[in-house]
């Protein structure tokens, strides 16, 4: 259903071009869950806002494809966007349900004024309704759409942004780090919502996320990202399995695992790039303990390393 190619998206910033993300590729299926994971500032949220094209004025998609059911969103007029992409095909969840949420709308006129942009044929009372079935999909009882966001808990509020994303019915779910700020309990339910819907609409899901143990129930595909490059992808229990890429192997060594043998947690020394001035070759090399020379001058192609998995390194392949 969607297949993005070699996308890159830069920023302009009066230093020059920050290089957010650069020749991203990836493919996901309809019904298909996919964790876009990686540290902060690796370019996942860049790859959202591309998808939908609301990146801030100073982003720009220089080159790639974005292949939605075969139409490339990169080429679509504004007016096409809005029509056909944003909220109807593809929705995104924001980060921070409490931000996302007008504190001086109540929750239905929100939602109903969310559908009535993006379908205009709807009327008010329908969309009420419409409002009123989507709290219960999503676990909360009709009447409280009457409520204002403050009157919500984390929980609830990040419910109530899920049926705000799937107003219009969309394909694809983008949920940006649906886990924050919220304790582990309500982590665990909002993912379990997740997951159900995802079976019951056969809605595909891209949720990003710098903790991969969030995704790792709910998903079936991964792609890890570092300095705006996709380090490796694939199916992610074989990559939980057999990391092969250091930066993944380094990435799940960082978080604990109650079902495998303790074992003393490590952290990833250094830090991330500027993506200003990233570094030549394989971007993570200043970092990776196998590194060689040619890491430092050639960039790592993602190659094929086995059924579905690929990396993005000079040691595989
Ligand atoms: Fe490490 Fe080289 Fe592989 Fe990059 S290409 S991850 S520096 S071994």
């Amino acid at each position: 259903m969607l297949d993005v190619q070699n996308l890159t998206t830069y920023y302009t910033t009066m230093r020059g071009p920050v290089r957010a993300v650069e020749d991203v590729n990836f493919q996901l299926k309809k019904g298909e869950a996919m964790g876009l994971a990686g540290e902060s500032g690796c370019g996942k949220t860049t790859i959202a806002l591309s998808l939908l094209r609301i990146l801030p004025f100073n982003g720009k998609i220089i080159r790639g494809k974005i292949l939605l059911k075969k139409k490339d969103i990169v080429q679509l007029s504004d007016k096409r966007l809005r029509e056909d992409v944003r909220w109807k095909s593809i929705s995104l969840i924001f980060q921070g349900a409490m931000n996302a949420l007008n504190p001086v709308y109540n929750i239905e006129n929100q939602i109903v004024e969310a559908i009535r942009i993006h379908e205009p044929e709807v009327s008010k009372k329908e969309a009420r309704e419409r409002v009123g079935k989507l709290f219960e999909m999503v676990g909360i009882e009709a009447a409280r759409a009457k409520n204002y966001p403050h009157e919500f808990s984390g929980g609830m509020r990040q419910r109530a942004m899920i049926a705000m994303a799937l107003a219009s019915n969309p394909d694809m779910l983008i949920a940006d780090e649906p886990g924050t700020a919220l304790d582990v309990i309500v982590q665990a339910q909002v993912l379990k919502l997740l997951n159900e819907l995802k079976e019951s609409l056969n809605l595909s899901i891209i949720m990003i996320t710098h903790d991969l143990s969030l995704i790792t129930e709910t998903c079936e595909k991964l792609v890890i990202m570092y300095a705006g490059n996709v380090a490796e992808s694939g199916d992610i229990v074989a990559m939980h399995k057999k990391p092969l890429h250091p930066y993944t192997q380094d990435l799940i060594s960082a978080f604990p695992n109650i079902h495998a043998k303790k074992r003393r947690m490590t952290s990833i020394p250094g830090s991330p790039p500027d993506l200003l001035q990233p570094p030549p070759g394989c971007r993570f090399h200043p970092r990776c303990k196998y590194a060689k020379d040619i890491c430092r001058k050639e960039t790592p192609k993602l190659k094929e390393a086995g059924k579905n998995h690929y990396v993005a390194c000079h040691l595989v392949g």
